[in-house]
């Protein structure tokens, strides 16, 4: 199985990594024609606004729609998030629309720019223990009928999941290797099996 990372801005190596952790081959993707090679595609966290630009200048937006409209599990945190939900704010920008959540970005305010937490994620293989490390965060201030949750920091929504579109407000290739390669290992099995 060859999952992507998208790699114009962010923590695409370490996604990679914790991708090959699991016995995944990871491709770095930096044109869309790469995504033609891979199953999935992960879009890390970075900051948005360049991410979108560089998207926007590599002509990423209707080749990432178009894989996401023929079945293809996307993954995207933070930034990644940021970039798939249906709406935007703080401020208002662009977005692709593939997961219909509102996300405010840097929601967390300045006291609490970074900032760890213990929690678990509810995935249909049974609950698994999840350690989350928030980067300037978004918060995600709306959920669609047709989002599930995931998993939940002080009963509001960091991960969860429509379809094909998985998305985390936090960074999970930054935490403990165990945790990592369960956690990341869980979710492709899930998307796997969600394709079936
Ligand atoms: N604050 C960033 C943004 O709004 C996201 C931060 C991250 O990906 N760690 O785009």
């Amino acid at each position: 199985m060859r999952v992507g990372v998208l790699a114009l801005q962010g923590d695409f190596a370490l996604h990679a990594k914790a991708l090959e952790k699991c016995g995944v081959e990871a491709v770095e993707v930096r044109k869309p024609s790469e995504l033609d090679d891979v199953e999935g595609l992960i879009i890390p966290g970075g900051e948005s606004t360049t991410l979108l630009k560089l998207m926007e200048a590599w002509n990423f937006v209707s080749t990432i729609e178009k894989f996401h409209g023929a079945g293809k599990p996307i993954f995207g945190t933070c930034a990644g998030l940021i970039i798939l939900a249906r709406e935007v704010e703080s401020p208002t920008q662009f977005s692709l629309g593939l997961i219909d959540v509102t996300v405010e970005r840097n929601a967390y305010g300045r006291q609490r720019e970074s900032f760890e937490a213990s929690g678990v994620a509810r995935l249909d293989a049974g609950p698994i223990p999840l350690e989350m490390v928030f980067i300037r965060a978004p918060r995600i201030r709306r959920l669609g009928p047709g989002v599930q949750v995931l998993a939940e920091h002080r009963g509001e929504p960091v991960m969860a999941r429509q379809g094909r579109v998985l998305v985390a407000t936090f960074h999970p290739e930054l935490t403990d290797t165990t945790m990592r390669t369960a956690w990341t290992c869980t979710l492709l099995d899930r998307t796997n099996r969600s394709r079936t």
